[in-house]
């Protein structure tokens, strides 16, 4: 389908009798590439359909990106999940109290570049780096950290750590933000992923994860980072106990941020999950309010580049899906070294799917597979590419996920 197809479904919905005046006064200023208030997020999410910001969605991400669909190789090392925190919501981490548990771990310097070797002589462009906040695991920690990992591997991307643990380390080295970025940086630190960012709005997030950074220190770190000339990623964690007000109040943050440093590539919409954490009793959202809220993401965020899922926390047909929804970014042909998704209930327990496997997903759904690297740059165009007979393999054609 083309661009201007892709008109004319915006256009036949503003023929559409049944539509109000309001839902077509967003439909042009979508075509017109004009930005919406918060108030017309707002509606979005109280009066937009799933078929109806899904047009929206979509024109906007052909507008940027045309069919494209990004992944990458890469792989994870999460050094603990022992925290000093207690967010509400987390499934993942362990209280120091709780050190003995079978299923607590923390890794050494020399294990985490154990794990970094294991990927040597393979494609990976690479390693994300992020879990549990602890003492031990300081300013000189990872600065010798990545330091060891770039003396290894150069040419492989470091992307480390978010503002939670940043905050925390700096404090306790008694360094300013801006002085911790920049020894960051020179260690070998390349961008930042998007964690810690929950819910930006008071109101929810002291209810949710009241003692780590809050939304003023997050942003600020992001934007220290962005003036040093760097790039890093944003997330937003929903579907708990916030309201729509708060996820545009939130996307809004970003957007503001946005326009003074151009520094994030990409929004990442983090579900949220309701095993084994102390939110168990909040119902998940459903399949289709998780469409609905990739689709309002790529229409209201109008500065960023790229809307991002993680498959593994979805599953993957809801992810398939979610490429007709603003979705361009599958992240990574990830394999089991992330605990983070499986232990708060993800779709997939065993994350693991090969390039070919990506490829043919991203195929299967008319869109074109491009593996990139951290930065975006194009390390191959999958368009064109045969693969041999995988007889393993079925294709992913198969019915919606029901979300119960
Ligand atoms: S979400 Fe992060 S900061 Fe909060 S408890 Fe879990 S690991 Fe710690």
């Amino acid at each position: 389908m083309n661009q201007r197809v892709n008109i004319e479904s915006l256009e036949l919905l503003l023929n559409d009798k049944a539509l109000s005046s309001d839902h077509k006064a967003i439909i042009k200023k979508v075509i017109a590439d004009e930005r919406l208030t918060p108030e017309e997020g707002v509606f979005l999410f109280e009066q937009g359909s799933l078929a109806y910001v899904g047009a929206l969605a979509d024109f906007i991400r052909r507008r940027k990106n045309g069919d494209n669909t990004y992944f990458n190789r890469n792989f994870h090392i999460e050094p603990t999940n022992l925290c000093v925190y207690d967010c509400k919501f987390c499934s993942y981490s362990r209280l120091i109290k709780q050190r003995s548990d079978q299923d607590a771990w923390e890794y050494t310097m020399e294990d985490m570049m154990n794990i970094v070797r294991k990927y040597d002589g393979q494609d990976v462009t690479e390693v994300h780096i992020v879990g549990g906040v602890l003492p031990q695991y300081d300013l000189p920690f990872y600065t010798e950290l990545f330091k060891k990992i770039k003396a290894h591997r150069p040419e492989l991307h470091v992307k480390a750590l978010t503002p939670v643990e940043y905050h925390y380390i700096f404090k306790k080295a008694k360094v300013s933000y801006e002085e911790g970025m920049r020894l960051i940086k020179e260690s070998g630190c390349d961008s930042l992923p998007g964690g810690g960012a929950e819910i930006f709005h008071p109101e929810i997030r002291k209810q949710i994860s009241a003692d780590k950074c809050n939304a003023e220190q997050w942003l600020q770190i992001h934007q220290i980072w962005h003036e040093l000339g760097m790039r890093s990623n944003a997330t937003m964690l929903y579907g708990h106990i916030e309201k729509w007000e708060h996820r545009i109040d939130h996307l809004e943050q970003l957007r503001q941020l946005q326009d003074k440093t151009k520094g994030f590539q990409t929004f990442i919409p983090l579900k949220f999950r309701n095993q084994d954490n102390q939110m168990s009793h909040v119902a998940e959202s459903t399949t289709v309010e998780d469409l609905r809220n990739y689709a309002i993401s790529r229409i209201y965020l109008d500065n960023f580049d790229h809307i991002k899922t993680y498959w593994p926390m979805i599953g993957r047909t809801t992810a398939q899906m979610a490429l007709a929804f603003g979705v361009d970014d599958l992240d990574g042909t990830i394999d089991d070294t992330t605990k983070i998704y499986s232990m708060a209930g993800s779709e997939e327990q065993n994350p693991a799917l090969s390039t070919q496997q990506l490829v043919e997903l991203i195929r299967r759904v008319g869109r074109r597979p491009i593996e990139r690297d951290t930065l975006y740059n194009v390390v191959q165009d999958y368009s064109d590419v045969e693969f041999a007979e995988d007889k393993e393999f079925r294709g992913y054609i198969s019915l919606p996920v029901v979300n119960n």
